[in-house]
């Protein structure tokens, strides 16, 4: 019987259903626990706000399955020698797909001057159509791919940016350009990396046809707060919808919560869901011990 170790405390009451049940379902024989003398750990279930930092004990754990897409706290973590996979989650992609496809209605059919009207102006201007609004995703992955997709339905001409070279995607330093000129409305999917810091800084948001919209669910990172309040009150960013921060909550002091341009959510853009996550981690652990590949594997060197 194996041992799992649900290293996530505060996660334990949304995972003590559904897990073992998909690990029941997978055919696993496990034994789940929220403690385990490292030595008897097979596999550890974690989220970086965890109190397990240290991995170096854990010399029998076959891999660390994250709850989270994001692994910029755990990536560099020395002590980590197992294989790390990050989640992707069907639940999370859902959730994503909605607040960008959600957003990006918002800002392409100008909703709030009719949401926010105290003068009672009738305004008859009609928006133009989607197709007529340039959509840039930056970060073609797991995420940005599903927003990609659901926005073409919607017939948005989507651009997307990613890393590597991939059929009807840009990438590199001239892509970026590219991708950037055609954005009226920016998605930023990128994970934290050393490459993607400030990826968005004074240089490449002058880049942005004037007036674009930014949204960002990626990292807060990702962007030059600075810059893009430079930006912002020059015009150059005519909106900036943020999810996600370089410090979270947010400060009640930081401009970004009383920029008249800015909309700040609270890093609500996707949740993991523990419905559909505990059937990744299911068949991870079920893949670790038929000697499979392991899904979704971080490259280390990479960074995600
Ligand atoms: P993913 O599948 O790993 O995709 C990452 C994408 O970014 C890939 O297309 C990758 O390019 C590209 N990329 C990475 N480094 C790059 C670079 N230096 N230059 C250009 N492109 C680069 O990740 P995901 O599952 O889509 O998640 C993306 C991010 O969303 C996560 O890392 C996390 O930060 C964020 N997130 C936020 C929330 C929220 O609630 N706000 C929820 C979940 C995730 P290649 O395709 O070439 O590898």
């Amino acid at each position: 019987m194996l041992t799992v170790l649900f290293a996530a405390p505060s996660l334990w009451p949304e995972y003590r259903e559904p897990l073992p049940r998909a690990l029941a379902e997978a055919g696993i024989d496990a034994r789940l626990v929220t403690e385990a003398a490292p030595e008897a750990v097979d596999y550890i279930v974690y989220a970086p706000s965890s109190p397990l930092q240290d991995f170096t004990p854990y010399r029998r754990a076959k891999a660390v399955l994250n709850l989270w897409a994001g692994v910029e706290r755990i990536v560099g973590n020395p002590t980590l020698t197992q294989p790390l996979c990050r989640m992707v989650d069907p639940g999370l992609t859902e959730g994503m797909v909605e607040w960008v496809t959600g957003h990006t209605l918002r800002h392409h059919l100008g909703m709030d001057r009719h949401i926010v009207n105290p003068g009672h102006v009738w305004d008859p201007a009609c928006p133009p159509l989607a197709r007529e609004r340039g959509v840039t995703i930056l970060g073609m992955g797991a995420l940005g791919a599903a927003c990609a997709a659901a926005l073409r339905v919607l017939n948005f001409p989507v651009t997307g940016w990613s890393r590597t070279a991939k059929p009807g995607c840009l990438h590199g330093e001239a892509g970026l350009h590219e991708a950037l000129a055609r954005a009226e409305i920016l998605v930023t999917l990128l994970p934290k990396t050393p490459e993607t810091e400030n990826l968005l800084n004074a240089r490449t948001l002058a880049m942005l046809p004037r007036g674009a919209v930014i949204l960002n669910p990626g990292r807060g990172a990702l962007i030059d707060d600075a810059a893009l309040i430079a930006a912002l009150d020059a015009g150059q960013v005519g909106h900036a919808t943020l999810d996600v921060f370089r410090i979270e909550p947010l400060p009640h002091d930081h401009p970004f919560w009383s920029h008249p341009a800015v909309t700040v959510t609270p890093h609500i853009a996707a949740d993991t869901r523990a419905s559909t996550a505990a059937h990744v981690i299911a068949e991870n652990i079920r893949r670790g011990e038929a000697g499979e590949p392991f899904l979704h594997l971080v490259d280390r060197a990479r960074g995600y």
